[in-house]
């Protein structure tokens, strides 16, 4: 698995849910269908007049989800930019011949009122919970770090081995020098190991 296949992926998913956050910090999420995907970056379409498009242009942060067919949840998060105003017509134009029902939502030239927006940098976050151990990985692209997350064994370990036995995933596993530590790409981070650890040597990660 790699950010290229995931992006794949989501394509074949076809309707992926867009989430920003409006000027009163609330989510505000949509299904968004009008995409066209690249190997490193995908562009968006959507209207000048619409709540989304004022979100994006003010912070620009967008979060985009999707689920498969076979259990795989994919997560991307990245900061959009409109493409520059040359390039507009020919993105708009791409767009709208991969999605021909476009053309019955904003016939003839009504696309104008339309605004393309790119996502070149950004992480992915793949969560397959069709396989057994669940497996999850990040990745990233175009320059940014993605934020650490769920749980990890500190050197305050005392090597009791609660944590393992609690690990609905037997993602905790006995290693040296250190007791134990976590198997991240087959961690759940519902932090039962962490609420279970009574000395405090599991800690959260980021
Ligand atoms: S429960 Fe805490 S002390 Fe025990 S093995 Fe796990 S991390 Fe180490
Ligand atoms: S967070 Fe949950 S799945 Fe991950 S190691 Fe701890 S108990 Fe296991």
């Amino acid at each position: 698995m790699n950010a290229e296949i995931c992006l794949k992926k989501l394509g074949y998913v076809g309707v992926l849910n867009f989430a920003t956050v409006d000027s009163s910090g609330a989510p505000q999420i949509r299904n968004i269908s009008a995409i066209h995907f690249e190997a490193d970056a995908l562009y968006f379409f959507t209207a000048r007049g619409k709540e989304f498009c004022k979100q994006l242009l003010r912070d620009g942060r967008v979060q985009i989800s999707g689920y498969t067919m076979y259990k795989e949840s994919i997560r991307l998060s990245g900061r959009a930019v409109p493409v520059p105003d040359d390039e507009q017509e020919k993105w708009i134009n791409t767009i709208f011949s991969e999605q021909p029902y476009l053309e019955n939502v904003y016939p003839r030239d009504t696309r104008k009122i339309g605004i393309v927006f790119c996502i070149r940098g950004f992480s992915i976050e793949y969560f397959n919970l069709g396989v057994n151990p669940i497996f999850r990985e990040t990745y990233e692209v175009g320059g940014v770090n993605a934020e650490k997350k769920g749980y990890e064994i500190t050197d305050a370990c005392i090597g009791c081995g609660k944590c393992a036995r609690v690990c609905p995933q037997n993602a905790v596993e006995k290693v040296n020098p250190k007791p134990f530590r976590i198997i991240q790409e087959h961690c759940l981070h519902c932090g039962n190991c962490y609420e279970n650890c009574h000395v405090k040597a599991v800690v959260r990660r980021g």
